[in-house]
């Protein structure tokens, strides 16, 4: 009997026959516009849906074709979407969900421009966004109604590592008759998988873990096929336009080849660097799903299968004692984005989420005083050996 194949496995070589392509190992890099039909009759019924077939690449490509079936693989989903950029999968995604009169519920806390996105974008089109504190699901149960047409959640969320509970907060939902959309960036396939839990729709930045090398930007998402056929034809196709290039789609196959790998050494690192950061004088809190003393702990130990490789932490002193460390740092790289080799630090409340406004990160708990930290493949002595330079030696006397 033949089993499914491991995630390592699948990400290698799902869905990729070298003998149909004259034995390339890798897979051919399709770069055309157009695709040429066989008869304007053929053409014709391609159009109208009734022949399968390539187009045109603002609709589908070979080359995204085999990357949508391997991360629908990886999820455990029905279909996949390849799109230019994490907020053009989001954005598509919900052009297509939403019409004017919806209400979308959403999480506190968000990735910035996705906050962004909904305040300034979706709710001038008539479409009401609702923040519920989702840690406690009961929250959800009070504040969902029959216009409640999405409920949204990044978990673990950018920046702060609040998590969500996939399973609870479905059934509440889906009791409802809403859809829930997950932003897997933080966790990734590897280490959680929403649809298997019971979301309907996942999507990433496949810029950060899934790429994992920081030199493509792009999207994806996953669901059930007509789900995903609608999202193409309607929020990728005519509404953003926000198609991924075949190049594109053959870094990020390369990324998913070594993502087991690469989240198995991110997240060990990270375990080390957080504990590290927890017994630090200097550091008055850490936020890390690994960690015993994390509000969520019990949550991320049922929900991941480890707890990733993103931290936030707090320094006494607060912003300016944050600032001067990042300064003093030599390895540790000074910049947005996350899930590269390279290890990044970044201060979201000027950056990633400067798209609040101070009172709105007050209210949705993103500290001015945070600190966030993608741990990178290096050596975790080389890591560590950064943060211990630069940190201070001892509380600041601001905080004492
Ligand atoms: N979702 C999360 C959680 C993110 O961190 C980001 C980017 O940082 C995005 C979505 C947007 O992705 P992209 O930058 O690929 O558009």
């Amino acid at each position: 009997m033949s089993r499914v194949k491991g995630f390592a496995s699948r990400a290698i070589h799902h869905a990729y026959e070298p003998m149909e392509n004259e034995g390339a190992l890798t897979p051919p890099l399709h770069l055309t516009s157009t695709f040429v039909f066989d008869t304007a009759e053929a053409g014709g019924e391609m159009f109208a849906g009734e022949r399968e077939g390539h187009i045109y690449s603002r609709i589908s490509n070979p080359t995204l074709d085999l990357l949508e079936r391997r991360i629908a693989a990886l999820e455990g989903a029905e279909a996949g979407l390849a799109l230019s950029s994490g907020m053009g999968a989001i954005t598509a995604t919900f052009w297509t969900l939403v019409s004017p009169g919806d209400e979308i519920i959403v999480d506190e806390t968000l990735y910035g421009c996705t906050f962004a996105y909904m305040r300034h974008g979706l709710a001038k089109f008539g479409i009401t966004i609702s923040h519920v504190d989702m840690t406690n699901p009961e929250n959800l149960r009070s504040a969902i109604s029959d216009k409640t047409r999405v409920v949204y959640f990044e978990t673990p969320a950018n920046p702060n590592m609040r998590l969500v509970d996939i399973a609870r907060i479905s059934e509440i939902a889906h009791e409802s008759g809403a859809i829930v959309v997950v932003d897997n960036t933080y966790a990734t396939s590897y280490l959680t998988r929403p649809i298997e839990m019971g979301a309907d729709i996942v999507l990433h930045s496949a810029t950060k873990y899934l790429g994992g090398h920081g030199d493509v930007v792009a999207g994806l998402v996953v669901g059930r096929a007509e789900q995903i056929t609608e999202i193409r034809l309607v929020g990728m196709k005519d509404m953003t336009g926000a198609v991924m290039a075949p190049f594109n789609a053959l870094l990020i196959l390369r990324g998913l080849k070594t993502l087991a790998l690469r989240m198995d050494r991110h997240c060990s690192s990270a375990q080390q660097v957080a504990e590290w950061l927890e017994a630090h004088a200097a550091v008055s809190k850490v936020y890390y799903p690994g960690l015993e003393s994390y509000e969520q702990h019990d949550l991320a130990k049922r929900q991941m299968a480890q707890p990733g490789g993103m931290i936030a932490f707090e320094l006494e002193g607060g912003l300016q004692t944050g600032i001067d460390m990042m300064n003093g740092l030599k390895m540790i790289q000074r910049a947005v984005s996350l899930g590269d080799a390279e290890t990044l630090i970044q201060h979201p409340a000027s950056m990633t989420h400067s798209t609040y406004t101070p009172e709105e990160r007050a209210a949705h708990g993103i500290s001015d005083g945070l600190v966030r930290l993608s741990v990178g493949l290096e050596d975790v002595d080389d890591i560590l050996g950064d943060l211990v330079q630069a940190m201070p030696e001892k509380p600041t006397a601001a905080a004492a």
